[in-house]
């Protein structure tokens, strides 16, 4: 059994659309395990995303990471990562298939409503940097 870290994004927290993402995640067999709303500060969302600080989107996401609160939720299930990813659709909701959020209710390729830990390594330090260990059962 496998746990990755998502993030339903202020385009999404705005627009009351947590519960209907967290559905999508359910009927995909993966189990929310923790969860908690919060608000970044454009150093913590420039922390998180520092991975991407040379990319020239950088300073738009973590402005827009920043702009309002997120949910942030651990997911856990067989396959957790490939299927929350699988679940989520392309980073362009142009580009997602039918039936993922990032289709149904992305507004653009920056505000595309939710993130998704991309490795086990990745999940593991992600998970870490927004629950401590009482918090996950
Ligand atoms: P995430 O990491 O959020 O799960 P991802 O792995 O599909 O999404 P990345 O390439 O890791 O996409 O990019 C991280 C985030 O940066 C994207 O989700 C998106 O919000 C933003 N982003 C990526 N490319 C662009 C772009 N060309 N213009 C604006 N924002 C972008
Ligand atoms: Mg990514």
């Amino acid at each position: 059994i496998e746990r990755t870290l998502s993030i339903i994004k202020p385009d999404a927290t705005r627009r009351n659309l947590t519960g209907k993402i967290n559905a999508k995640f359910e009927d995909a067999g993966l189990r929310i395990v923790a969860q908690k709303r919060i608000h970044l500060s454009p150093a913590q969302a420039g922390q998180f995303y520092v991975v991407h600080k040379d990319r020239p989107f950088y300073g738009e996401l973590v402005e827009f990471m920043a702009s309002e609160p997120v949910v942030v939720q651990v997911l856990e299930g067989e396959n957790a990562i490939a299927k929350n990813r699988e679940v989520m659709g392309a980073t362009n909701p142009a580009q997602a298939d039918a039936g993922t959020i990032r289709k149904d209710f992305a507004l653009s390729v920056g505000e595309n409503s939710v993130h998704g830990s991309d490795a086990p390594e990745t999940a593991k330090e992600e998970i870490a940097f927004f629950f401590s260990g009482l918090e996950l059962v």
